[in-house]
């Protein structure tokens, strides 16, 4: 082909690129493998969508998503300064990076591990080796050894996937006021836990928090995250990013989303109570279930291969997470589903431990 070593960066010819859970097309499968929320967006949300559709679409989006700052600042007690919008998390990881993370200056990064598995992509891609820490076997956060890579960019996942463990938010201010460098909590899952980190915006001007509209509010099919910081962190995010990252109806579809906060809490409490019968029942069955914050679970079994239980369990259509990685191959991460899909899995994996 001949286009080896002149048309890409090293990195990136020698890179793998991230690989998303399976997101199947050929046949319905319970899907207990991405941590999507099982119960549908509002109604409100819909109905917004449908009103959106018209011939607007010929215009672009608004590129700062002034109307959506807005109401995210008011819903989350920030000012609008303190708030920028990304096509997903992910894109707000993605412009924390580049904004950062440098191969040419200290710009390293730094997080516990195991973690999110994009946060080693970003880092690649901006050409550096990321500096890491394994969190403890019971899920502690490595304050101290983390603290000492001196990172430009420190990201703590928290709620943690693959995990769902949740590191308690005065370990993050401790950690935050210790730390030169700015502190990205990702709160992708934080909705389902106890407690969230947006406080320490009043008192530590480097924690940037993280939020996504793909769980908690059922929206993974639309894109939208948001970024809350200092106002001089988030100007300068703003310099990064796509220029149009948003599209009209993500705009719209999150506001509507913010509007009908209350659908999203009740989801989220049913979720909530899923999770909690979910561990019992695995529990019951043997397994080892980490306790959880968020809206899945990581369970392993001391009789059983994972990878083994991962297989059989789609060949009986049941999707669940399995991380090849030495870290966490003994489990399996498993989102809550509604109590029929829980249901569902547990009689499958009633059957499969029998054998
Ligand atoms: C799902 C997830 C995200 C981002 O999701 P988006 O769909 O891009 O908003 C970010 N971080 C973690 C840890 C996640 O699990």
């Amino acid at each position: 082909m001949g286009i080896k070593g002149f048309f890409f960066r090293p990195v990136v010819e020698s890179m793998e690129g991230y690989v998303p859970g399976e997101q199947p097309q050929d046949r319905r499968y319970i899907k207990l493998n991405t941590n999507e929320n099982p119960y549908p967006p509002s109604p409100r949300v819909l109905e917004a969508l449908r009103r959106a559709v018209t011939d607007d679409l010929r215009l672009y989006p608004d590129p700062v998503a002034t109307e959506l700052r807005q109401k995210a600042a008011e819903r989350y007690g920030v000012l609008p300064d303190q708030v920028i919008a990304g096509n997903g998390s992910d894109d707000l990881l993605s412009m924390l990076f580049r904004a950062c993370v440098d191969p040419n200056g200290p710009g390293q990064v730094a997080y516990a591990v195991p973690t999110y598995v994009l946060y080693d992509t970003l880092a690649t891609l901006q050409g550096v080796a990321p500096k890491t820490a394994p969190y403890a076997a019971d899920f502690t956060f490595p304050a101290q050894a983390l603290l000492a890579f001196e990172a430009r960019l420190t990201i703590v996942c928290n709620p943690n996937s693959p995990s769902g463990t949740l590191t308690p938010v005065s370990t993050i201010e401790r950690f935050a006021r210790q730390s030169r460098g700015l502190v990205v909590v990702d709160e992708a899952y934080v909705d389902f836990a106890r407690e969230t980190a947006l406080s320490l915006l009043a008192t530590c001007p480097n924690v940037v928090v993280l939020r996504t509209f793909s769980k908690s509010f059922s929206l993974a099919g639309m894109r939208v995250g948001l970024g809350f910081g200092s106002a001089d962190v988030i100007r300068e995010l703003h310099k990064v990013k796509d220029s149009y990252n948003l599209d009209r109806l993500s705009l719209v579809a999150a506001r509507a989303a913010l509007d009908d906060y209350a659908w999203m809490e009740a989801n989220v409490a049913k979720v909530r109570a899923s999770r909690e019968e979910l561990t019992t029942e695995l529990r019951n069955l043997g397994f080892d279930v980490l306790p959880s914050e968020s809206n899945f679970l990581f369970a392993k079994s001391s009789q059983q291969s994972a990878a083994d239980l991962y297989v059989k369990l789609k060949e009986l259509g049941i999707l669940v997470r399995y991380f090849p990685a030495a870290a966490l191959r003994d489990g399996l991460r498993i989102t809550v589903g509604t109590p029929e899909e829980n249901h569902a899995l547990i009689s499958a994996l009633r059957s499969l431990m029998k054998r």
